[in-house]
């Protein structure tokens, strides 16, 4: 039996259409601009200036909603995506919508906080849905995705950050925002390191700022 804050969290999603505007609450307008940001920081990462970067074979999309990170992002530099989504609607039109599906491997029905990957990735991405674990199962989910990184493998995180220092509630979609100290807290706890970092730019003023990470066990 899951605690409250994950039932919740779970009736939010189920009333939730299974569109573009649905998994990004009414700002489905920010999806072209959030693409292009993360396809600079992979590029970024792939360069080779970086001094280990992964390789382009597999990835997985975490919380993957209906895939628009997979459709938009993933299949354009990796081989194979699996996707991990506790939704089961999304998973259902995430078949759909992602039009390229010889490249997609397998869909996990699963809440993140349950999750134990049964193979390796050259990427794991996480984007706005880390603010839906509790603190202790992030940072024990961390560590689990750290142990499924291939060689030079790299855990991406794509969250919002509070700009008011504090931790925010949201009691209708039951999930947190935390503010950067407390995520660097957090990073530290599950033994990351931080290989990159950079703000998401040219998103709308009144959002949250968006920031994503690169990271590596620290080993
Ligand atoms: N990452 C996608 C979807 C963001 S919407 C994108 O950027 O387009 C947030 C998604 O997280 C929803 O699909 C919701 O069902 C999912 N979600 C919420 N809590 C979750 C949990 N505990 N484990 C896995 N997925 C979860």
């Amino acid at each position: 039996m899951e605690s409250k804050f994950y039932e919740d969290a779970i009736d939010y999603w189920a009333q939730v259409p299974a569109t573009l505007e649905g998994v990004l609450g009414g700002f489905e307008f920010i999806s072209d601009d959030d693409v292009k940001g993360s396809s600079s920081f992979l590029e970024e990462l792939f360069c080779c200036k970086n001094s280990s970067p992964p390789e382009r074979n597999i990835a997985l999309d975490c919380g993957a909603g209906i895939g628009r990170v997979t459709k938009f992002l993933l299949t354009k530099y990796f081989d194979k995506v699996d996707l991990v989504e506790q939704n089961q609607q999304f998973l259902e039109k995430a078949h759909h919508f992602i039009d390229n599906p010889d490249k997609i491997g397998t869909m996990y029905a699963s809440g993140l906080q349950n999750f134990k990957p049964d193979k390796k990735y050259d990427v794991i991405w996480n984007q706005w849905v880390l603010g839906h674990l509790k603190d202790a199962d992030l940072i024990e989910y961390f560590i689990t995705c750290g142990n499924s990184l291939n060689p030079n493998g790299l855990i991406i995180v794509k969250e919002n950050v509070t700009s008011s220092n504090k931790l925010e509630k949201d009691e209708v979609d039951s999930s947190v925002t935390r503010p950067m100290k407390h995520l660097l807290r957090i990073f530290k706890k599950a033994k990351l390191k931080i290989v990159k970092e950079l703000k998401q730019e040219d998103f709308p003023k009144g959002i949250y700022p968006v920031h994503m990470f690169a990271l590596r066990p620290n080993i």
